[in-house]
């Protein structure tokens, strides 16, 4: 069976895109799996650079085909923030209770209309002899009022998706999927690279 690298250490994504990729000519393993462990500076001003200095230092480790996903919540009122820095927002290591609850004090009184956010994600392929691929989709939505659900991940518990009364953290796996920045960059990935001759 053919494999792709996945470069991320984090669980909860590498779960979803697990289930998001599931071509059944290919195995899907993170880094970690595929014997891999590196600290990489994520050193980029955009998702998109990010994403992909993170897939070409790993694909000049292992010399195979790899995919890396940068992501983050944008807040309007926020200008943006946490951005690009969403991993480290108050600390890498703070519990996501606090930075979310941090998000909801600091739009305390702001009304609906003024909530909006997003979730972005970047996903950059790299491969061996040195082409790059990059694709960017984002989750449009609101960040509520209180923490809501135990599934997903992160800020999952405050991010209401638009169209819907839920937060994403209320949303099974399989439903964030289909409408997730995650999901839809990575379905245009694998699209894109489906095509290819040789991956
Ligand atoms: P990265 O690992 O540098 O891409 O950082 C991604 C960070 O953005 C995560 O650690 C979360 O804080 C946030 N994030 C990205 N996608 C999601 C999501 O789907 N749900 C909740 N938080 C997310």
């Amino acid at each position: 069976m053919k494999r792709i690298i996945i470069a991320t250490g984090n669980v909860g994504k590498m779960d979803e895109i697990k289930s998001i990729i599931t071509d059944p000519e290919y195995e899907v393993i993170s880094m970690k799996e595929a014997g891999v462990s590196v600290e990489i500076e994520e050193n980029g001003s955009t998702f998109a650079e990010n994403a992909l200095i993170k897939a070409k230092a790993v694909c000049e480790i292992c010399k195979e085909p790899v995919l890396a996903d940068d992501s983050g919540l944008e807040v309007d009122y926020l200008n943006k923030e946490p951005g690009i820095y969403s991993a480290r927002y108050l600390g890498e290591d703070t519990p996501y209770s606090i930075k979310n609850a941090k998000i909801l004090e600091r739009l305390d009184g702001v009304p609906d209309e003024k909530r909006t956010a997003r979730f972005v994600c970047a996903v950059a392929a790299a491969f061996p002899n040195g082409e790059e691929i990059i694709v960017t989709k984002t989750m449009e939505g609101r960040i509520g009022y209180e923490e809501r659900g135990v599934n997903g991940f992160g800020y999952d518990p405050i991010f209401r998706p638009d169209g819907y009364d839920v937060s994403s953290g209320e949303l099974p796996m399989e439903e964030k999927n289909l409408i997730s920045h995650r999901g839809k960059a990575f379905r245009r990935m694998w699209e894109i690279l489906s095509k290819l001759d040789e991956l």
